[in-house]
């Protein structure tokens, strides 16, 4: 899920003991995650998927969807088709069809930490564009995740996701950025996916960061729909969004929503 500007506690430094639960919480995750991207085919409403994930994660003990019921979200996944960017709610009445795109981003709760993760998979065959913008989005985040080293700053993840995502003719979303994560879903931190390298906040070890580019093929500027949680492109051009916890280290960056 991505920060849209609600008030959320202050940056925090997690404990080795604490990052190892968010490591056990992103495992839980990840495989949700894939869980969800194994279902995804033509006819398939939304409302199945979530139903998928909800399942996935409650079978885990102690594992709760922690995007349930947050700020007042319907559903337990955030699933957006297409031209939506972000926070699409479940719907029975949203089927999938062939060629489309489809993210589904999932918070999970564990013994009192949260992690966030998101990806954007394919529903059958898309078109070569389509390919490319998950193929640009998946390498931008990679790049953020790579910048993530302590003495580094948050402007340099910023930089880095940016110059992946605008070399390619791609823009990136301004008005939702990353967060800090950890203690709660949305911590203070902002993680833009645009920047300056050597800018903003220094990044220490011990900081966890959910980095989540949210790449348009056409304009970077979006607009909130009428139920006041999807966010979609201004111009109706297609989005994609991947997404990973990730702690820094001493060594560097560890992900904790990953394979
Ligand atoms: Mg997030």
């Amino acid at each position: 899920m991505a920060f849209g500007g609600n008030s959320a506690p202050a940056m925090l430094l997690k404990s080795p003991r604490e990052i190892e639960i968010m490591a056990r919480g992103g495992a839980i995750l990840r495989a949700t995650l894939l869980k969800m991207r194994d279902a995804v085919r033509p006819g398939i409403s939304t409302m199945e998927i979530d139903q998928i994930g909800e399942a996935f994660i409650r079978s885990h003990a102690g594992a709760e969807p922690a995007f349930k019921g947050l700020y007042g979200f319907p559903g337990s996944v955030c699933i957006s088709i297409n031209e939506e960017i972000v926070h699409g709610i479940p719907s029975r009445k949203r089927i999938l069809n062939e060629g489309d795109i489809v993210t589904v981003d999932v918070g999970v709760k564990l013994e009192g930490m949260f992690t966030d993760a998101a990806l954007t998979v394919p529903v059958g065959a898309i078109d070569a564009l389509t390919q490319r913008l998950l193929d640009v989005t998946e390498r931008a985040l990679a790049a953020g995740i790579a910048a993530a080293i302590p003495d580094n700053h948050v402007g340099d993840i910023g930089a880095a996701v940016q110059g992946v995502v605008e070399a390619e003719g791609f823009s990136v979303v301004r008005e939702l950025v990353g967060h800090g994560v950890g203690f709660s879903p949305h911590e203070e931190l902002q993680i833009p996916n645009y920047g300056k390298a050597k800018r903003g906040k220094k990044l220490v070890p011990g900081l966890t960061i959910a980095i989540e580019p949210m790449v348009n093929v056409g304009t970077a500027k979006t607009r909130t729909l009428s139920d006041k949680w999807t966010v979609v492109t201004a111009d109706g051009k297609r989005s994609a969004h991947f997404e990973h916890t990730i702690a820094i280290l001493e060594g560097g960056p560890r992900i904790l929503t990953g394979d």
